[in-house]
């Protein structure tokens, strides 16, 4: 494998459309007529608790998260994302790595990238909480801490994300949602084809063999 670039690819809010679902279930059960409705244009913040104008219903939509099923029924975050997943790894070596949700996502994790991902094998799909553990050349991960952790780990390691609202770089006095700055900001998730497709080009430029 010398000399093949390992990229490593969160799925939550990169490769499936997270907030898309939660932002559904959230109005959903926001049965008060009046009541604010989200967007899924308008993340505010990592956790839906802290930007959903409802916490009490903030905290029944994210119960969701236990039921296998809701793993199952996320969508992936374009066509784009597929392809260009599929494309890398015919000359990269694409591995999945996802943290788990409580103690029922794993399998459910498993079986979506399965259904939606055929091409790739069961040992390119890693559950870890700690991603820091895995050395990759490329990191592609949407959740603040997780990047400034592995820029820690692996100062020479590249990263990306797809830019959500609450990215932040540089002297932000924001420490949760504040990334490296030499992180690769795609925009954005409000526009995940084309968020997809300037990540597909950039990647393929820089680490294609
Ligand atoms: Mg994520």
């Amino acid at each position: 494998m010398s000399g093949i670039k390992r990229i490593l690819v969160d799925m939550d809010g990169i490769i499936v459309d997270l907030y898309d679902r939660l932002v559904s279930i959230y109005n959903d059960l926001e049965t008060h007529a009046d009541g604010p409705r989200l967007s899924r244009d308008n993340v505010k913040a990592w956790k839906l608790e802290h930007f959903a104008p409802n916490l009490k219903v903030a905290r029944r939509t994210m119960k969701h998260l236990d039921d296998p099923d809701f793993w199952l029924s996320l969508k992936p975050m374009s066509m784009m994302t597929l392809t260009a997943l599929e494309t890398w790894n015919e000359c990269m070596d694409v591995h999945l790595v996802t943290s788990p949700w409580g103690g029922r996502s794993a399998d459910a994790k498993i079986a979506w990238a399965r259904q939606h991902l055929p091409f790739l094998k069961r040992d390119q799909i890693t559950i870890c909480s700690r991603k820091e553990i895995v050395h990759g050349d490329l990191l592609i991960d949407d959740k603040p801490a997780t990047l400034r952790r592995y820029a820690e780990a692996w100062p020479v390691a590249r990263l990306a994300t797809i830019q959500y609202p609450y990215h932040c770089q540089g002297d932000s006095s924001d420490p949760v949602h504040r990334v490296p700055s030499h992180v690769q900001l795609f925009p954005s998730y409000s526009s995940p084809h084309r968020a997809w497709a300037l990540l597909h080009e950039w990647v393929m430029e820089n680490f294609q063999s």
